[in-house]
């Protein structure tokens, strides 16, 4: 299964992403965590990545084509994979489809999730990571089980992200809109998207998304 998850930052892709591929034993690609590990490693790459996305920017193409490029060719990916960042541009929508017909394989769905802007910024607002495994709580809807370290790694202190300030995220929606938003009729027309609401509780998005990928 090849699958990638749509939708504006903050609408809950890297959460419903993980519980996917961890269901569906694939691994899940995200090419934010890709760049923010990179950023901690302080590599070329990751300091100017920084940069940009620091001001809810986007990082060009053509280095994300190829870190994406390279990520999918590696061993646990050959079964499939759930792509969550990528693409945000068309150029990048069709430099996937080039490197997967490349291989003779293609995508198999592409799932937008969608929630309205006062409840991306509300998310977002609320939102605080590992810095270990960068699994992505949220104060309000899905907390960790002590409130400030991660379930998986009792000794890491969850930390907000950045790029989450009101300001960025406002910068961030207005990039999505602007360059990623193409994306959903990009897919549409070649008949493979699938809707799903992103609101809600995580259990019901979950099971919303699991009906997408399978019907
Ligand atoms: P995310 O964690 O997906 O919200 O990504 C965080 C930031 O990383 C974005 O605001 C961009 O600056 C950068 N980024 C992640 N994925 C991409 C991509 N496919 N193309 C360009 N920039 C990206």
């Amino acid at each position: 299964m090849r699958l990638v998850l749509l939708g504006p930052p903050g609408v809950g892709k890297g959460t419903q992403g993980r519980l996917l591929a961890a269901e569906r034993g694939r691994v899940l690609i995200s090419t934010g965590d890709m760049l923010r590990d990179a950023v901690a490693k302080q590599t070329p790459l990751g300091v100017e990545a920084k940069k940009l996305m620091d001001k809810g920017n986007l990082v060009p193409d053509e280095i994300m084509i190829g870190l994406v490029r390279e990520r999918t060719m590696e061993g646990d990916a050959q079964t499939g994979f759930v792509l969550d960042g990528f693409p945000r541009t068309v150029p990048q929508a069709n430099a996937l489809d080039a490197m997967l017909a490349e291989r003779s394989l293609k995508l198999d769905v592409v799932v937008l999730l969608s929630a309205p802007d006062e409840e991306i910024v509300r998310r977002l607002s609320s939102r605080w990571e590992c810095p270990v495994c960068r699994r992505v709580y949220n104060a309000l809807t899905a907390p960790a089980k002590d409130g400030v370290h991660c379930d998986d790694h009792p000794d890491a202190e969850l930390r907000q992200r950045v790029d989450d300030t009101a300001e960025t995220v406002r910068k961030r929606l207005q990039v999505y809109r602007d360059q990623t938003a193409p994306l959903v009729d990009f897919y549409r027309v070649r008949g493979r998207l699938k809707e799903v609401q992103g609101m809600g509780p995580l259990d019901s998005v979950r099971a919303a998304l699991n009906q997408a990928v399978a019907g």
